[in-house]
C-alpha cells in the first residue's frame, strides 16, 4: 500500500484483527455483484469505498424513474441508461482506486459460470428467483461464497452459503427450485427505500467477513427484518439430503 492508501484506508487498518494485511485482501480481491437495483446499489458504493480492488456489476435493465426512490447508485440525469453503466460512473466517483467492470447483458448459464469461477466472492442482489438459483448453481460449482438479500415491502432477508463447503447448505436447501414463481416483486408490492439499504449494507459487511477474516459468522443462519415492527429474527438454514443442487453429495 502507498501512503494514500494508508491514510484512505486507515479507519481500518486501526481495527482489532484488520490491520494492513485486511485492506490488503481487499485490494487484492474481486467480488461479483448481479442486480445494480435498489440493494446492488449500497452493496457497491460500500465495497468499493471499503477499497475492493474489482467489482463486476451486472444489470441488463435500464434506469426507470420509479428505480430513484432506492437505487442510490442512479440519477435523474441517467434515466434510461443501462444500470450496470450508470452504476460504474458512480462508483468511480466513490473510489477512483476500484476496478469496475460492467456487465451489460443478461448472463447466461456458461457466461455466469465463467465469471463465478473468476472471482473471489459472489453478491445475490438480483430480483427473481430464476437469477438467484442459477447463481446459487453456478457458486456451488466453483465452490464461492454467495452472500444473498432480498427487500421487499416491509420485510428484508439476509443469507450467506459458504459453498467453498459442500457440507453447507445451499441456496436451494433454503427455497427448493421446484418452488412455485409466485413472485412478489417491488413493481405489485412496494418496497420501504431504505430497507434496501439495510439489508444491502449487510451484504457489503458479509463479504468484508469472508475476505478479510475467511468467513462468515452468519453461515448456516438467516436473518430477517421487519422494518415495520422494528423486529429482527435468526432462522436456521439446514441442508436438505434431497436438495437438487448440493444434495447428492
Ligand atoms: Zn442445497
Amino acid at each position: 500500500m502507498n501512503d494514500q492508501q494508508l491514510l484512505r484506508y486507515s479507519r481500518h487498518i486501526v481495527l482489532d484483527e484488520f490491520d494492513t494485511d485486511g485492506q490488503e485482501r481487499l485490494l487484492n480481491s474481486h467480488v461479483l455483484i448481479i442486480g445494480m437495483g435498489g440493494l446492488g446499489s449500497p452493496v457497491a458504493s460500500y465495497l468499493a469505498s471499503a477499497g475492493i480492488g474489482q467489482l463486476t456489476v451486472c444489470d441488463f435493465d435500464d434506469v426507470d424513474e420509479s428505480n430513484l426512490q432506492r437505487q442510490i447508485l442512479h440519477r435523474d440525469t441517467r434515466l434510461g441508461m443501462n444500470k450496470a453503466l450508470s452504476a460504474k460512473i458512480e462508483l468511480e466517483a466513490i473510489n477512483g482506486g476500484c476496478r469496475i467492470n460492467p456487465v451489460v447483458e443478461r448472463l447466461e448459464r456458461e457466461a455466469l459460470d465463467q465469471l463465478v469461477t473468476s472471482v473471489d466472492a459472489v453478491v445475490d442482489a438480483s430480483d427473481n428467483f430464476e437469477t438467484r438459483h442459477a447463481i446459487n448453481r453456478a457458486c456451488f460449482q466453483s465452490r464461492r461464497p454467495l452472500v444473498s438479500g432480498t427487500a421487499i415491502n416491509y420485510i428484508g432477508q439476509l443469507a450467506v452459503f459458504d459453498l467453498r463447503d459442500h457440507a453447507e447448505p445451499c441456496y436451494a436447501c433454503l427455497v427448493p427450485e421446484d418452488t412455485p414463481s409466485t413472485v412478489d416483486q417491488c413493481s405489485t408490492s412496494g418496497v420501504l427505500a431504505p430497507l434496501t439499504g439495510t439489508i444491502g449494507s449487510m451484504q457489503a459487511t458479509e463479504i468484508i467477513n469472508f475476505l478479510v477474516f475467511g468467513e462468515s459468522r452468519l453461515s448456516g443462519r438467516m436473518l430477517l427484518y421487519d422494518a415495520r415492527e422494528s423486529q429482527w429474527n435468526a432462522v436456521p438454514v439446514k441442508k436438505r439430503g434431497t436438495c437438487s443442487v448440493c444434495g447428492s453429495i
